[in-house]
């Protein structure tokens, strides 16, 4: 059985003058799931998001929200909450009076506030902050007012754009999952724009990933790691990236231009038992692993990890060995092609 789709983006286009927003944007969100647009500043992430809340109308394509066609529709009537980068509350209210503006609004009963109130600042961190305003708030404080609305209007559908970017990195990473954690317990779909692919592997079931205001490849995280469309996404996707191999440099493998590994499938062997031989430009020491950086005239990204502190000093020679199976091969024009 398939899952009907709750938001349809078919071949959606946004110009400005001429000037490329997006194009052919096609998309097929099932309910209750995470879509995270993902792909470097200004590759179309927001003009996307903006596109489905209806802040932008598109040149060409439509868009449907619950089986209705919105369009044409305003914003007010998709029936969706927004977090976008700039928090836009109201300087005058009090962090509870932002966060149940909208429920006070549409005159839920004083209670129930109360309670929905309680529940999303314990899960922004809030609780205590009920009383300050805007203006006494930190820049991070004031994206988690802004997250805090959003959870308590209980629409089905969320839309976010960067809304962590201003928290600092352990803060980012607990929102993180309580995001993720909120997005499941309450079912709703949620489609969350971010440059940052940690961000997007871990939190998306599904990730769009774009460049220059085209899709690239739409997939489950796992999908894109091991088996990219093309090597943007291959570069763009994993941390460390894919590195990048020319053909010629393993005879021609796959009779392809270029040849994918990650770090984890590349293994050091003693000299002259290897595939290439590269030189150590850098150790990086992450915790429980170090990353290794490793030269090759032919190659870029190439590195291998190493469990625990591992450093290898600059300028070592090593030799590098890899399976076949683990290879990805593409074309010229960077795409994937079948594998040998
Ligand atoms: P992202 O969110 O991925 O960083 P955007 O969607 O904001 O990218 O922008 C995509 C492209 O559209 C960029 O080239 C940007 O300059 C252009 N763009 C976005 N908004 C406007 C606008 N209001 N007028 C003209 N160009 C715009
Ligand atoms: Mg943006």
């Amino acid at each position: 059985m398939t899952t009907p789709s709750f938001v349809v983006l078919k071949d959606v286009a946004k110009r400005w003058n001429g000037q490329l927003g997006v194009e052919g944007i096609s998309l097929d969100i099932p309910e209750g799931s995470f879509t995270a647009l993902l792909g470097p500043s200004g590759c179309g992430k927001s003009t996307t998001l903006r596109l489905l809340a209806g802040l932008e109308l598109p040149d060409e394509g439509n868009i449907l929200i619950d089986g209705k066609d919105v369009t044409t529709s305003a914003a007010s009537d998709r029936n969706l909450s927004m977090v976008f980068q700039s928090y836009a509350l109201f300087p005058h209210l009090s962090v509870a009076e932002n966060v149940v503006f909208g429920l006070k609004v549409r005159r839920v009963p004083k209670a129930e506030r109360q309670q929905k109130l309680h529940r999303a600042l314990e899960i922004t961190g809030l609780l205590g902050y009920e009383d300050r305003k805007p203006g006494e708030l930190s820049g991070g404080q004031r994206q988690r007012v802004a997250l805090a609305r959003a959870i308590v209007a209980g629409q089905r559908l969320c839309l976010m754009d960067e809304p962590l970017s201003n928290l600092d990195a352990k803060l980012r990473n607990s929102v993180r999952k309580d995001i993720k954690k909120l997005q499941r317990d309450l079912g709703i779909t949620v489609v969350y724009v971010t440059h940052d692919q940690t961000e997007a592997m871990s939190m998306a079931d599904t990730v769009v990933l774009m460049k220059d205001g085209h899709i690239q490849q739409v997939g489950a995280p796992e999908d894109l790691y091991s088996k990219p469309n093309n090597t943007f996404v291959a570069e763009f996707v994993g941390a460390p990236p894919m590195a990048l191999i020319g053909s010629v440099a393993l005879g021609g493998f796959g009779g392809g231009h270029s040849v994918g590994i990650r770090a984890e499938d590349i293994d050091i062997v003693a000299k002259g038992k290897g595939r290439l031989s590269c030189t150590v430009t850098e150790s990086e020491f992450l915790g429980s692993e170090t990353l290794i950086g490793l030269d090759h005239k032919d190659a870029t990204g190439l590195c291998i990890l190493k469990s625990g502190l591992s450093m290898m000093p600059e300028g070592q020679l090593v030799d590098i060995n890899f399976h076949d199976d683990s290879l990805h091969v593409f074309d010229e024009a960077g795409q994937r092609m079948p594998a040998p």
